[in-house]
Parts: C-alpha cells; sequence; structure tokens
C-alpha cells in the first residue's frame, strides 16, 4: 500500500479519483515528453522518434497500469478484511487516518466491523440469560449441557444434575403479588449462584424451574449439594413475602449409559423431581 499511502499525502489533488487521474497522465506523458524533448534537442532523425513516440507511449502506458495497480491496494485490503471477517470472524486491522475516499472507505469498514462485532457479541450474551435472574436460560443450558454430556462420556467421569421447582409458587403469586414472586425467583437465583463452582452449569429453565448441572460430581455429592440448597432456600427469609421462605422440591440423577442426550439425561432429573412433590415437596428425590 506504500504507493497509495505516499499518494495520499499530496495536498493536491485530494480526491481519490483526482489522484488517479494525475498517476496516469504523468505516467503516460512524462516518457513522451522525454521523447520530445530528446527530438528537439536532435538526439534521433524523424524516423527514429515514431519509433521512440511508440515505446514511450507502451511504456508510459504500462507504468501507469502498475500504478494504479498499487493504488487500488486499499480496495483489496478492504475486502481481504471483510472476507475474513466473514469467513473467520477475524477483526479487521486498517488504516484510519487517510481522508481521501478509499481511505474513508477502509475508516468506515474497520469501525462498523468493530462496532458489528461488539453488537453480535452483546446479543449473544443477551440470548442466553433470564432478565429476571440474571441466570443463563435454558437455550443455553441445552447447548452447553450435551457438550458435557459428549465429554463426560468420553472422559468417563460422572455428570450429575439437580432439576429444582419451587413449591406452590402459583399460590405465592396469588397471595404475596407478581412483584414478590419475582423477588422470590431473585433472591433464590442467587443462593443458588452462591453455592455452585464455577464450571457448574446454573440455568433457570422457565417460571419457577432451575437446573444445576455438575460436571466431576457423583449422586453423593450431588445429593449433598441438593440437600443444601433445598434447606438454604427453606431457610432464607424473603422481605417481599413479610419474611416468610418459599421451598422448593428436588430431582437429582448422574448420567447413564441408557440417557441418550442431554434432554434424556434432564428428562430423568424431571421424573425424580416429580416424585419428589408426589411425596410432599420440600424435598430431594436421588435417581437409584
Ligand atoms: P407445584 O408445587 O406443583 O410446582 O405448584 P406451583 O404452583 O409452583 O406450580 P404451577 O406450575 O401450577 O405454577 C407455577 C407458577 O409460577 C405459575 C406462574 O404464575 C408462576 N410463574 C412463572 N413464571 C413466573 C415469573 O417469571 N414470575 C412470577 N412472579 N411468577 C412466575
Ligand atoms: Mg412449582
Ligand atoms: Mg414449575
Amino acid at each position: 500500500m506504500q504507493v497509495y499511502k505516499t499518494m495520499a499525502r499530496l495536498n493536491w489533488p485530494r480526491s481519490y479519483v483526482g489522484k488517479l487521474v494525475l498517476i496516469c497522465c504523468a505516467a503516460i506523458v512524462a516518457p513522451m515528453a522525454l521523447v520530445a524533448a530528446a527530438q528537439h534537442a536532435g538526439l534521433f532523425g524523424p524516423s527514429a522518434s515514431i519509433w521512440a513516440a511508440g515505446l514511450a507511449g507502451l511504456l508510459g502506458t504500462m507504468l501507469a497500469l502498475v500504478l494504479m495497480n498499487h493504488m487500488l491496494a486499499p480496495m483489496r485490503a478492504t475486502w481481504d478484511a471483510l472476507e475474513q471477517y466473514i469467513q473467520r470472524g477475524d477483526l479487521p486491522n486498517l488504516p484510519t487516518v487517510y481522508g481521501d475516499e478509499a481511505g474513508r472507505l477502509m475508516a468506515q469498514v474497520q469501525h462498523t466491523i468493530r462496532a458489528l462485532d461488539i453488537a453480535s457479541k452483546e446479543l449473544r450474551r443477551l440470548a442466553s440469560l433470564d432478565p429476571l435472574t440474571a441466570l443463563h436460560n435454558r437455550r443455553w443450558l441445552v447447548q452447553r449441557g450435551q457438550d458435557e454430556v459428549v465429554r463426560a462420556r468420553r472422559e468417563n467421569s460422572p455428570l450429575a444434575a439437580i432439576l429444582m421447582d419451587l413449591d406452590h409458587f402459583k399460590g405465592i403469586n396469588d397471595h404475596y403479588g407478581h412483584g414478590a414472586g419475582d423477588a422470590a425467583l431473585v433472591a433464590v437465583a442467587e443462593i443458588m449462584r452462591g453455592q455452585v463452582r464455577p464450571y457448574d452449569l446454573l440455568a433457570r429453565l422457565g417460571g419457577e424451574e432451575f437446573c444445576l448441572v455438575m460436571p466431576d460430581t457423583d449422586i453423593v455429592v450431588a445429593s449433598a449439594v441438593a440437600e443444601r440448597l433445598r434447606r438454604s432456600i427453606a431457610d432464607h427469609p424473603i422481605p417481599q413475602l413479610g419474611g416468610a421462605s418459599v421451598t422448593a422440591s428436588l430431582g437429582v440423577v448422574v448420567l447413564g449409559p441408557d440417557d441418550g442426550g442431554f434432554l434424556g439425561f434432564i428428562g430423568r432429573a424431571d421424573a425424580m423431581l416429580y416424585g419428589a412433590k408426589r411425596t410432599g415437596r420440600n424435598r430431594v428425590m436421588v435417581a437409584a
């Protein structure tokens, strides 16, 4: 891009098109002028000067084409930057200091791709979050959970899941109002967040249902975690409920060979959760 950078420093002509025209004219006219001067000085006769003029025209045209090719470097750089971002997600590194049309094109593509990249990362982040509790959501859990199932099977390590549903939550909404119900959901989310390890997967699946997936965790440890969660929630007074607390029912499973994928695995945790509900709520039911 050296020829473009040199030309970009010229104050006149300012525009990119003007610089292209200047290069064409200079490259073609300069050799012709040299021939005319040489002929004027009597360096060659009339018949040789026809050949010299033709040669000068040819050389000038070739020089103009070579310089034009160099001047198109910003277009190629811009095209490369777009292609690499689209194909590999690589962020561009185009110059942003040149003021002519080609320079402004590079600068705008540079700024636009960087802004687009920030916005799309933020959108992806928001699309994986539950807006009420700021926990991850079902979509995120299903994607990440499937990865954990594959990893657990490949490494032959235990993978545990806890599915939890708050008890009689409809009644809580009816009695204290939906806003208080929301506050209870946020409080429960905070309790859970405080008790998980950084590499556990925690999500609000929707409504008053939460899921915790724990890599490298066997059924004994998972049951203890579930029981600790149950007790912490039941013991936590919620000001918006007038100091009352909520209770939760939990189902606990570890990944088995017949679970199929993540949804089959969680389906078994759901069956355990249903068992906990059926046998009285505010309890943990662990898969045999
Ligand atoms: P069970 O013990 O059998 O789980 O009874 P439940 O009342 O908790 O279950 P049900 O499925 O009948 O009701 C769930 C309630 O959760 C109904 C719905 O209004 C409430 N709910 C779902 N999402 C939200 C939410 O985002 N905020 C609030 N405040 N309530 C919600
Ligand atoms: Mg419920
Ligand atoms: Mg429910």
